[in-house]
């Protein structure tokens, strides 16, 4: 919150001043992005305030570009900006290994690694209680619908190694046995608790050609 900001500025400087409300206004949209606390928030808009017109039109821009134009491909749920997703799109790929992951970020940190040639499915989070997210909120019911045209030779589960995406993994595993496909969830090479977005390329290739059959 700005407010917030600005009483940090104060312990800062230990003495008063006032943002303008334009610059106050903008603090506080940056106090909003996660991991960005007053000090960051206050820096970034003096940052903004010092580029010259282009770049900040540019940046306007972009945010504005990513809202208006990215939207969830139809067929693995990752982002877009065509019809279909670069991967899904994509000709050379695997197509008889479906990896499953929680989230777009996810495709990316994956995908990065070049070791992983197949297609991915992305769920739009875990199945979590606590956070009110029920396997019907994610794209479940689509990846089973995914698996019915019998191109799918083996699922790979790559949630993330915390009790949430291994509960959602042993969720999607059951329902996914019974239709005789091969399930694989990748290793625990990632540290446990960890972040997959976090989780450094060599690690992640371990996790992969570690994954095991459930
Ligand atoms: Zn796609």
């Amino acid at each position: 919150m700005a407010g917030e900001a600005v009483r940090q500025l104060f312990v800062c400087t230990g003495k008063l001043m006032h943002y303008a409300k334009p610059l106050a206004r903008l603090v506080g949209e940056f106090e909003k992005l996660p991991g960005i606390g007053p000090k960051s928030a206050q820096r970034l808009a003096f940052h903004v305030l010092k580029l010259n017109e282009n770049d900040a039109h540019a940046l306007a821009d972009a945010i504005v570009d990513v809202k208006t134009h990215i939207k969830l491909c139809p067929v693995c749920y990752n982002y877009t900006d065509q019809d279909h997703c670069e991967i899904c799109s994509d000709a050379k790929r695997d197509r008889s290994v479906l990896c499953v992951v929680a989230d777009p970020r996810d495709v990316v940190a994956m995908d990065k690694t070049n070791e992983f040639k197949g297609m991915y499915h992305v769920l739009g989070g875990v199945i979590s209680p606590m956070d009110g997210v029920s396997p019907e909120m994610l794209k479940i019911r689509e990846l089973l619908a995914r698996l019915e045209s019998g191109e799918v030779k083996e699922v790979v589960l790559a949630t993330n190694p915390t009790i949430e995406g291994d509960a959602t993994a042993m969720y999607i595993a059951q329902l996914i046995k019974p239709l005789g496909i091969k399930v694989t969830r990748i290793a625990h090479g990632m540290p446990v608790g960890g972040d997959m977005d976090y989780a450094d390329q060599a690690t992640l290739i371990q996790a992969l050609q570690w994954r095991r059959e459930i």
